[in-house]
């Protein structure tokens, strides 16, 4: 089952709930683990790419451009 995580609009907190697509669908909305509001909204996390040290070219400069950029 998939994960989402949800923000409370109430007291800021976040956290991660479980539900099928389905229930998602309509519109259910988890409660809040915190405070017991139904007052959440479902959050995306940033992923914060790191680039893998191995996909670098050898040698090269994370800053050193590998395309032309058209302006
Ligand atoms: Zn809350």
């Amino acid at each position: 089952m998939p994960t989402y995580t949800y923000v409370c609009e109430q007291c800021g907190s976040k956290f991660e709930a479980f539900a099928s697509i389905k229930k998602k669908e309509s519109g259910w909305r988890p409660e809040c683990p915190q405070c017991g509001s139904p007052e959440t909204r479902q959050t995306y996390t940033t992923v914060t790419v790191i680039a893998d040290p191995q996909s670098l070219p050898v040698g090269g400069s994370c800053c050193t451009p590998r395309k032309r950029v058209i302006r």
